[in-house]
C-alpha cells in the first residue's frame, strides 16, 4: 500500500529555467529497502536526490513518511531522519575527522559514542586518522567519511549521491563493505550512481533516468538480462 512507502515520489518534475532536469518521474522506496537511481552525466541524479532531501522546487509529489517534502526544510527532513550524503560530501576541510563526524549526530537524543562506535566498526581507517585533518585525507578516507558523517544522524532513510566517483577499485571495496552493513542495520537506502556494476550488485531495484524519465526499472536480475542495459551500460 502507498502508506507503507517510507519515500514516494509521484508525477515529479524539477526544471532550472528552460532545463527541465526531472519530468514527471515516480520512485518509491519502501521501507528498508535499497533503490539504486542510475544513468550517464546530467540525467537528473544528482536533482532527484537534492529534491528529495528538500533543496528544490518541485511539482507533482514527494512524500516522505506520507509527509510532503515541499514546505519542509532540509533541516526538518534530517531532524526526521532523511540524511542525505551529497555528491561533493560538503566536509568541513580544516576539521578533524572525529569533529566532522561529531557534527553529523544533529538529531536530537542521539547517543554520539554509540554512533562513534558505529561508524568506526563500519570503517576502521577512520579510527586511525580521528585527529587528522580531513582535507588531507585521500578520496577513499573522504567519502568514508563522508558516509560516516551521515550516518551519525541515525538515518532512516540514507541519500548517498554517487558514493564510487573517481575512487579506485580496491578503496570500492572497502565502501561496498560498509554499504552492506548499513543496510543490514536495516536503513533505507535511496542511491545515485553512475558505476552500474555496483548499483546492481547492492541494490533491491534499479531505475534507469536518462534526459530526466525514467527509462527502465527492474531488480538488478531483470536489467542485467535487458538488451539495452546490457548495450548501453554494461559493455555489451
Ligand atoms: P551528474 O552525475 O553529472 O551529476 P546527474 O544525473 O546527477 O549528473 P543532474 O546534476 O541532476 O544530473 O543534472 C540534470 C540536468 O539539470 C543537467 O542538464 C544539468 O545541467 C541541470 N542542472 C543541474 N543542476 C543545475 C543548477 N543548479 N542550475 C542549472 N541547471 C542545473
Amino acid at each position: 500500500a502507498a502508506d507503507e512507502q517510507l519515500l514516494a515520489v509521484e508525477d515529479c518534475s524539477v526544471s532550472y529555467g528552460k532545463v527541465s532536469a526531472l519530468r514527471s518521474i515516480d520512485v518509491r522506496v519502501a521501507e528498508g529497502e535499497f533503490v539504486a537511481v542510475i544513468g550517464p552525466n546530467g540525467a537528473g541524479k544528482s536533482t532527484l536526490c537534492n529534491t528529495v532531501s528538500g533543496f528544490r522546487e518541485y511539482s507533482g509529489s514527494v512524500r516522505y513518511h506520507g509527509d510532503e517534502v515541499r514546505g519542509q526544510s532540509p533541516r526538518d527532513l534530517v531532524e526526521g531522519g532523511l540524511v542525505h550524503c551529497t555528491e561533493s560530501r560538503d566536509l568541513f576541510g580544516h576539521m578533524s575527522v572525529e569533529d566532522n563526524l561529531t557534527l553529523g549526530a544533529y538529531r536530537a537524543n542521539t547517543n554520539v559514542s554509540e554512533r562513534l562506535r558505529f561508524v568506526y566498526d563500519l570503517f576502521p581507517a577512520l579510527e586511525d586518522r580521528t585527529g587528522q585533518h580531513a582535507r588531507t585525507m585521500s578520496g577513499g578516507e573522504q567519502q568514508m567519511l563522508a558516509i560516516g558523517r551521515a550516518l551519525m544522524g541515525d538515518p532512516d532513510l540514507l541519500v548517498l549521491d554517487e558514493p564510487t566517483l573517481g575512487l579506485a577499485p580496491v578503496i570500492l571495496d572497502d565502501i561496498s563493505g560498509g554499504i552492506e552493513q548499513i543496510r543490514e542495520e536495516g536503513v533505507t537506502i535511496l542511491l545515485a550512481e553512475q558505476n552500474v556494476t555496483f548499483a546492481l550488485r547492492h541494490a533491491d531495484r534499479i531505475v534507469l533516468l536518462e534526459n530526466g524519465e525514467v527509462v527502465r526499472r527492474g531488480t538488478p536480475d531483470e536489467l542485467r538480462e535487458d538488451d539495452y542495459i546490457r548495450e548501453s551500460y554494461l559493455g555489451g
